[in-house]
């Protein structure tokens, strides 16, 4: 009887109603982007709340951002209709790892007040493991070895447990020593890393039958979003708790593969290192009796894009025989996008070999949808400045910026559209990440420029007076603050007056000295030298380049990266106060959570999330894909790409706006671009290539200004060859001169190789 359905299922279909109702024994939803998964799981929550199964702590709920764990838990309170008290295990793994450990910490040999070490002080700290052994750590990189321990914790191996051929492969064959000498010292430190969140709760249950019990008993139902992007370590943490043994029925063995996953074969030696899987586990012991708990696990083969840190899709497609018995229900009604939108991202995701391949289809749909635009701009500040330029007519059109976001591929792609949006004045907020000029080293090369410029700037110069390290420590610069506050000047006149006297130890003195005498010098350049120049000058005499150069730590290399697309920024600039001005304003935008805002992030941290427009820069060849994934991925690193191409464009509900430039700079070299191939995979019938709608920012380049591809038929062909590729060619062929020499730079050849934007940002947790 439809009119005593509570609210909350009305509205459903018939499949995702099913998949609401089936509380008992295991469920799978396995359906594509769009399809109501997310709001599956929250309605079944809602469900089992309002009809009195379960406590709302004895729910366990994982989602794979804390945000989106904290907008489940709002919409749950909408759905029953008053605030959830509660749902202290809805989260994600990792923090759901945390809870589990800080209650049973003693039992992992760890106290509950145990620390979490950033990325930073694990590289830090095997540095001095690998020392302490008398190995040379410039041949065997802790940086190294840090991301080979990461990739172990990721399938769930102990130092025991790791491949025979890993453990050679380092340090003379040192590896596994080196790996359980790392976890001793970290038990020392009372310490744990992200890796550990999930493997101490893995070790603690195995070890403690009835502690494992008690949860058992605890969570009535287990429910997980995005479970294509779980990775072996999290595969068996449910396990664990998803089954419990059953004693007396008997059942035959599940017939699992012997190896963990068919795809470890490929990854070299995994699949011969002892399975970390007991077969009790896997419900294959003697008695065989194992009963799954009320499990509900959504996802989709085609959102797997975290297979470069070790998510395993197998998890999904194995979840049949993992949980025999179990429910799979398919959702094939999209509810987010129009038709030309979930066309292109079908048709795209259609070139994958590796996938289940399911039907999607959608009624969002009416005559005058737009299709998906593609646009070409000529480098990434003309992409912004159109992207801002359209984004300002969708907002005089009544369009609230909250519906729109910027996926990029790579966080450095993020800089120009912050700088171009505060030039705007259009409200920004970057999800997942620091703001770019937030970033320590941005803020401390910053502090040098403003000292330079406002020598009264003593928040700059405390900042940057012992960075790097000149043995100007505290008591010196409390000295000098002392002398500076009593004669009322600012710190860096105090500097080069003390220095005179002998209020300071000789060799604070000369430390001092030589820093007064570097910023006179840096003044008097400010008015000759070219501000980028100068900027470049001061990084470089200063010795802070040369620090990051020095530092072996992991995120040395993006810092340097970052320091350099600081200098390239500068250029847009008169001046170097110009500059600092401009800054000033970015960096007092506000980034609050209510005022209306366009959204930019990567694509790895757009998942699960929907907007009405989604602009996607950036789709060149060696960018996206990006180099790196074909590099060390192959086909499968080419798959992972475009099924996160296939994420991008499935967030966007309206309109969906893909671009690409012909022309990036990195590290101040022009390289001309080739569109990527994505763009050729697109469906004819669902794009629309943008003839020319950009300026050209009135600069003359070369007598191009008009449309940049065949007007006549840009697919004229076929999909397969289209002809902005070739008018494209054109253009960069015949501009590249002109351009070259406004700009004092070679253009090179196509994609970003060897010196690309290597940066892979970890988004998500
Ligand atoms: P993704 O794969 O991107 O995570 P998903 O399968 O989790 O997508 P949801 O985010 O749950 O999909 O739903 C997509 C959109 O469709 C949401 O705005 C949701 O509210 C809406 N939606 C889902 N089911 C229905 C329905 N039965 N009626 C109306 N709207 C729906
Ligand atoms: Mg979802």
């Amino acid at each position: 009887d439809r009119s005593k359905r509570p609210d909350y299922l009305a509205g459903l279909n018939p499949e995702q109603t099913e998949a609401v109702e089936t509380l008992d024994g295991p469920v799978l939803v396995l359906a594509g982007a769009g399809t109501g998964k997310t709001r599956v799981l929250t309605t079944r929550i809602a469900h089992i709340l309002s009809t009195g199964r379960a406590y709302p702590s004895q729910i366990l709920a994982v989602t794979f951002t804390n945000k989106a764990a904290r907008e489940m838990k709002e919409r749950i309170g909408v759905l029953v209709g008053h605030a959830v008290e509660g749902m202290p295990w809805l989260g994600t793994f990792h923090s759901i790892g945390v809870k589990l450990l800080r209650r049973h910490a003693e039992l992992v040999g760890l106290r509950s007040d145990f620390t979490i070490l950033d990325t930073d002080d694990v590289v830090r700290l095997i540095k001095q493991l690998i020392q302490a052994e008398g190995l040379d750590d410039k041949r065997w990189p802790a940086k190294q070895f840090a991301g080979m321990i990461d990739t172990w914790k990721n399938k769930g191996l102990d130092p025991s447990q790791i491949p025979e051929g890993d453990a050679r492969a380092f340090a003379n064959g040192k590896g596994r020593e080196l790996y359980a000498a790392y976890q001793n010292r970290l038990l020392t430190l009372n310490a744990c890393d992200f890796g550990d969140l999930l493997l101490h709760p893995i070790r603690m249950f195995r070890a403690n039958p009835d502690v494992l019990k008690d949860y058992h008993d605890k969570f009535r139902y287990i429910l997980v979003d995005e479970y294509q992007d779980t990775n072996t370590a999290q595969y068996m943490w449910l396990r664990l708790l998803a089954q419990r043994p059953q004693g007396s029925r008997n059942r035959p063995s599940s017939g699992l593969p012997a190896t963990l996953s068919p795809s470890d074969g490929e990854k070299g030696q995994a699949a011969r290192s002892p399975s970390p899987i007991s077969p009790s586990e896997r419900g294959e012991g003697r008695g065989g009796g194992q009963s799954a708990v009320n499990l509900c696990c959504v996802g989709d083969d085609d959102q797997s894009i975290y297979g470069w840190r070790g998510a395993e899709v197998d998890n999904i497609l194995r979840f049949e025989k993992d949980f025999p018995g179990a429910k799979v229900i398919k959702l094939e009604r999209n509810y987010r996008s129009t038709e030309h939108i979930l066309g292109a991202a079908s048709h795209l995701i259609a070139h994958n070999e590796g996938r289940l391949g399911k039907t999607l289809f959608t009624d969002r749909s009416n005559q005058d949808d737009e299709k998906v635009h593609v646009h070409a701009a000529w480098d990434s500040e003309e992409e912004a400045r159109a992207i801002g330029e359209e984004i300002e007519q969708l907002q005089r059109a009544e369009h609230n910026l909250n519906d729109m976001a910027i996926l990029v591929r790579a966080s450095f792609q993020m800089r120009e559209f912050e700088d171009r949006f505060v030039t705007l004045g259009l409200n920004y907020r970057v999800i997942g990440g620091p703001r770019f000029y937030e970033r320590l080293e941005i803020r401390d090369a910053m502090a040098y420029f403003r000292l330079v410029c406002q020598p009264a700037d003593d928040l700059a110069f405390e900042r940057i007076i012992n960075t790097p390290k000149r043995g100007l420590g505290e008591s010196t610069v409390r000295t000098l603050h002392d002398y500076a506050r009593t004669r009322d000047i600012p710190m860096l006149a105090a500097a080069s007056e003390i220095i005179e006297t002998d209020e300071l130890k000789p060799k604070a003195r000369k430390a001092l000295f030589d820093v007064v005498t570097d910023f006179r010098r840096w003044q008097t350049l400010l008015e000759t030298t070219p501000h980028t120049e100068l900027a470049e000058k001061i990084l470089d005499e200063s010795g802070y380049t040369a620090m990051w150069q020095a530092d072996k730590s992991a995120e040395a290399p993006g810092r340097l990266e970052n320091l350099k697309e600081l200098i390239r920024s500068m250029e847009t600039f008169e001046s170097m106060r110009g500059f600092l001005e401009h800054v000033a304003l970015v960096m007092d935008a506000e980034q609050n959570e209510d005022m209306d805002a366009v959204s930019i992030m990567t694509l790895h941290s757009a998942k699960g999330l929907e907007f009405d427009t989604v602009f996607l820069p950036g789709w060149e060849e060696g960018l996206f894909p990006h180099q790196r994934s074909l590099d060390e991925g192959g086909r499968a690193g080419l798959e992972e790409e475009r099924r996160l191409a296939y994420v991008g464009i499935t967030r966007a509900k309206h309109r969906c706006h893909i671009w690409f430039v012909s022309n990036r700079r990195i590290h101040g070299l022009w390289q001309s671009t080739m569109p990527s191939r994505f763009l050729d995979e697109l469906p004819i019938d669902h794009v629309e290539v943008a003839e020319q709608e950009v300026s050209f920012g009135g600069y003359n380049r070369g007598g191009y200004g008009q449309s940049r591809f065949d007007k006549a038929d840009p697919f004229e062909n076929s999909y397969q060859t289209p002809g902005w590729k070739r008018a494209q060619q054109h253009r960069s062929d015949a501009t590249r001169d002109n351009w070259g020499t406004r700009s004092g730079h070679a253009v090179e050849r196509i994609g970003y190789g060897e010196s690309g934007p290597r940066t892979r940002t970890i988004e998500g947790e």
